[in-house]
């Protein structure tokens, strides 16, 4: 359901809907379909929150809209950023379940990452956000309110006296946060849409990816519905390795697996596939492995991207050394695929993967982690502006 009960009358919940649903809404009000447009940019290149302020819309338009449709975001349970500039928000999606947004700055880019479901269903046995369980799925306005909170209040702190480097702005949205977004196939697609309308956030395909645990038969949905950058997460040369890391493998085996990334490369906006891979001590970080990762991915253009693993309590996993992940990475790199070694980023803030909202049911305990994260920060910050002339 797209819509808030408020005050009795149920409120449809403009966030949510893409140009093709808001021009049927529009009709159903009595307007012009263009009028989708005019609200389109209002609500998602201005971010506006307030009819009154659409002021190119008829007054009698602007008071339906007050009484039948609304724009709200999930409320903010709380804002960190991190030493490095990487920004946090934890945000109410209700019933004590949060989700989490984290937006990554670069010189010459603004990555957001953005959640798709309160819990995961596929339970990796490396993600804190699998070991929660799964909620329920995020409606398609509470994807994309992910986005426009996110432009809405950088924007603002544009606004301050701040430094102005790095990027402050949304160049990229990544589907990498906490869920599985092909498990949450109608609003991860109606957001996808938005985010590529002209109207709305305007992204290149190209700037949008989706990451997937390999949910075979929605990965060929997605490359007829609409093909935006695919990252696959591999984790595993083999199956039997794989059916203990994803449990989602036994479902779609590996072989199933590159099928599916061969067929989506056919309409993909870029020519290879990223495949992420969590770099765990002992488990799937040997030379012999990064070899038969090599046979395994044979004939599917690709980049690697390896992740240090992101330690959480009691996972029982370890991440691998330095020294490990780089000679895994050089084997990749010697049979001529890029590979790159994620940086963490935002790491005082436990900013990697639902690391934090898994807590947010126990206030108590967020409170704590909340001062102890403050506390980091300030250690992090003191150290660097300790060592500044
Ligand atoms: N469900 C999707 C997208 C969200 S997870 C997927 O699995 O692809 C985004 C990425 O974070 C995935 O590649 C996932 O494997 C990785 N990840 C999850 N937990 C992690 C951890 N503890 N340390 C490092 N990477 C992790
Ligand atoms: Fe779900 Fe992705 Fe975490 Fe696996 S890694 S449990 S698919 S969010």
């Amino acid at each position: 359901m797209n819509a808030s009960k408020d005050n009795e009358a149920v409120k449809v919940r403009l966030l949510g809907l893409d140009r093709e649903a808001l021009e049927r809404q529009c009709v159903e009000w009595g307007q012009k379909p263009f009028r989708a447009r005019q609200l389109l940019r209002w609500i998602h290149q201005r971010g506006a929150a307030d009819f009154d302020a659409m002021t190119d819309l008829a007054h009698d338009f602007r008071r339906v809209l007050a009484q039948r449709a609304c724009i709200e975001a999930p409320a903010v349970l709380a804002d960190h950023e991190s030493a490095d500039g990487t920004r946090k928000w934890l945000l109410d999606v209700g019933s004590g379940n949060a989700v989490e947004t984290v937006f990554i700055p670069e010189v010459d880019r603004g990555t957001l990452c953005v959640s798709t479901q309160a819990g995961c269903a596929v339970n990796c046995l490396f993600c804190s956000t699998g070991k929660q369980g799964f909620a329920r799925n995020l409606r398609a306005d509470e994807i994309v309110a992910q986005v426009w909170h996110a432009k809405r209040a950088l924007g603002r702190d544009d606004d301050e006296t701040r430094t102005p480097s790095p990027l402050r702005a949304v160049t990229n949205v990544v589907f990498m946060g906490m869920g599985e977004p092909l498990q949450n196939y109608s609003a991860t697609l109606a957001a996808l849409h938005l985010l590529l309308d002209d109207h709305a956030y305007g992204l290149s395909r190209r700037r949008v990816t989706v990451s997937t645990s390999g949910v075979v038969p929605m990965i060929d949905r997605l490359r007829e519905d609409c093909p935006v950058a695919l990252a696959v997460s591999l984790h595993a040369p083999d199956d039997a390795l794989r059916d203990r890391l994803v449990p989602l493998n036994r479902k779609y085996p590996l072989a199933e697996l590159m099928g599916a990334c061969r067929r989506y490369l056919e309409r993909a906006p870029r020519d290879f596939v990223t495949f992420e891979y969590v770099m765990l001590d002992g488990v799937n970080d040997s030379d012999a492995q990064a070899d038969a990762l090599l046979a395994c991915v044979r004939g599917v253009p690709c980049k690697f991207n390896l992740i240090p693993f992101n330690p959480f309590p009691n996972s029982g996993l370890r991440r691998s050394t330095d020294a490990r992940i780089r000679a895994f990475a050089q084997r990749l790199l010697d049979a001529g695929i890029v590979t790159t070694v994620r940086r963490t980023r935002g790491d005082d803030i436990d900013a990697a993967c639902g690391q934090l909202a898994g807590e947010v049911q126990d206030r108590t305990r967020l409170r704590e982690r909340e001062q102890r994260t403050r506390s980091v920060e300030r250690t992090r910050r003191s150290a660097v502006e300790g060592i500044r002339p």
